[in-house]
């Protein structure tokens, strides 16, 4: 959260998770796509408050929950086996195509038990 607050990001604590959430201010690699879960914190892509979009968010946080736990569970390992995993399960399958979060293990998992952000066939 300290990173997101350097670039003048707002962050607000809540029932999401327990994680924290942060949106707005400066661009950052964390914020591509719809956002990046590091840690416990949420880094949205919205410029604006997301909870402005009560549905969307929540089902987003749902899926970023999952994130959140893998994360709880493999420590600071995590972004390196994300990345790899990425690398191995997605690249190969769906160069051009731009829905590797479809195949990637970790998003398949947040996918399956959080919600289908990506709107990929569930397997
Ligand atoms: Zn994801």
């Amino acid at each position: 959260m300290d990173e997101a607050r350097a670039n003048k990001a707002t962050c607000f604590t809540g029932s999401y998770y327990g994680m924290n959430v942060c949106f707005g201010g400066r661009d950052s690699v964390l914020r591509a796509r719809g956002g990046t879960t590091w840690g416990n914190t949420f880094y949205s892509a919205s410029k604006s408050d997301p909870r402005l979009q009560p549905l969307a968010f929540r089902n987003l946080m749902a899926h970023e929950g999952v994130h959140y736990r893998q994360w709880e569970m493999y420590g600071p390992d995590f972004m390196s086996l994300y990345l790899t995993a990425q690398a191995n399960e997605s690249y190969p399958i769906l160069q051009g195509f731009g829905r590797e979060g479809c195949y990637n293990r970790f998003e398949r998992e947040a996918n399956l038990r959080g919600y289908n952000v990506y709107g990929c066939s569930i397997r």
